[in-house]
């Protein structure tokens, strides 16, 4: 009675996507009580013949997906995503899961070169703006290449995160696509039990703690009781690289909760460093801006600590006492606690043009709209913005810009005319 009705209303539906989203849910009642192996034989026989690609990341879980495949089908195209930034222990994993199940069609998807060399020359991109890493090395080879098929097949389960708690089996992506998730209903216990089962191998780094295994920048050792992903991207608010869209067919926000209060090349972009906090442990914070004087009193555990850092320098700090140490950090904070308080300034320009710093500079505190273009000048890139309209203003890029001054700063400014007091960029700032 159900499926009549839900046959009813897809003919009696105006639009494409109107038809298509009827059709998900006619296909997730249908196929609901289904198990695995049979969600994954229908979608591949029936649903969508011939236009399908399975997706996998070679990770902790990844071989219960793998062997259903190699059962329904040792040929269907499969995709890794190489990020180029994989664990060695996972490349040789990927040789191992093909050689075991037979899987004849395994192909990896590598980011654009020149994506890379554009927006991550230095392979350090994972540090700064990890939504943008993902994207270069996920999203974008993965749009690419699944633009060629009419849906795609994931590993996703319902038990790995709060976010995922409601996936189904199947689901309508924004691009129109379907998703198909066969494994959404396993529980940890089942993952378990099917390896055990079929004796599929584990990933290498699987007993030493790795729960969820993705970039090795990116993920670390989950404690017994966390959450399974927990070790993804330890510390920031990101739950997902951006590849997986919601169950409504929106793109799942990577970057979960967080205020995108950062401005940044051209955008406010969400934040991925936090700020210190009394009683941090320094040996294992990730992306946290340190205070100079705390630095300096913890510097050998701070600078043993593996993870990206950054830095906090407060009005009346001497950047001169830890210049031997400041390319250890990702981002140098410098704080603007009032608007007639220039000290800020300052340090920024011994930051740079005295000691080289070529890190992402950022101004915090009292950001507004005139301080802006002097805190360009002074070599500042980026700027958490809390004032609204100094927000607009960034948005709709109507700052003023400022091209005379009375003291040149870097290498870029020349004197004006006959006046020796007055400069002029040569560049806008
Ligand atoms: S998981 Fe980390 S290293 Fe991998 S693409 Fe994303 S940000 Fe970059």
């Amino acid at each position: 009675m159900a499926q009549t009705s839900t046959i009813a209303t897809l003919m009696a539906a105006d639009s494409v996507r109107e038809k298509r989203s009827l059709a998900i849910m006619a296909l997730n009642g249908l196929y609901d009580e289904m198990d695995a192996a049979g969600v994954l034989r229908h979608a591949v026989a029936e649903v969508l013949p011939g236009d399908i690609a399975i997706v996998s990341s070679f990770g902790a879980d990844s071989a219960v997906l793998l062997h259903l495949v190699a059962e329904v089908d040792r040929n269907l195209p499969v995709y890794f995503l190489e990020t180029g930034k994989h664990f060695a222990e996972t490349l040789d994993y990927v040789e191992t899961l093909k050689r075991q199940l037979g899987l004849k069609n395994v192909r990896a998807l590598t980011p654009d070169p020149k994506d890379v060399a554009r927006f991550d020359p230095d392979g350090t991109l994972w540090e700064t703006d990890p939504d943008s890493c993902c994207h270069i090395r996920k999203t974008e080879p993965l749009d690419a290449a699944v633009k060629g098929f009419g849906g795609w097949v994931t590993g996703r389960k319902r038990y790995q995160t709060k976010e995922r708690g409601v996936l189904p089996h199947f689901e309508l992506t924004s691009d129109d696509r379907i998703k198909i998730n066969p494994l959404a209903y396993f529980s940890d216990q089942d993952i378990a039990d099917y390896k055990a089962k079929h004796g599929l191998p584990e990933h290498p780094l699987y007993d030493k703690g790795y729960k969820s295994i993705g970039c090795a920048p990116c993920t670390s050792i989950v404690a017994d009781g966390e959450d399974p992903r927990a070790g993804r991207w330890r510390g920031l608010n990101k739950k997902e690289c951006g590849i997986h869209f919601d169950f409504n067919g929106a793109i799942a926000k990577p970057m979960v909760q967080a205020d995108l209060t950062l401005f940044k090349a051209g955008a406010f972009i969400a934040d991925p460093f936090r700020a210190y906090a009394e009683g941090d442990d320094l040996g294992s914070v990730r992306y946290t801006h340190i205070p100079l004087a705390v630095f300096r009193a913890n510097r050998d555990v701070v600078l043993a600590n593996p993870h990206p850092n950054g830095l906090l320098v407060a009005p009346g700090d001497r950047v001169e006492d830890v210049a031997a140490d400041l390319a250890r950090f990702s981002s140098i904070a410098v704080a603007f606690p009032g608007f007639t308080d220039g000290r800020g300034y300052s340090s920024a320009r011994l930051l740079v043009e005295r000691y080289g710093y070529g890190g992402e500079l950022r101004a915090v505190g009292d950001v507004l709209a005139d301080q802006i273009p002097l805190m360009r000048r002074c070599g500042i890139t980026a700027f958490v913005v809390k004032h609204e309209p100094t927000r607009a203003a960034l948005r709709a890029g109507t700052l003023a810009t400022v091209d005379i001054f009375y003291q040149p700063v870097g290498k870029t400014e020349v004197p004006l005319g006959t006046r020796p007091y007055l400069r002029r960029a040569t560049e806008t700032v």
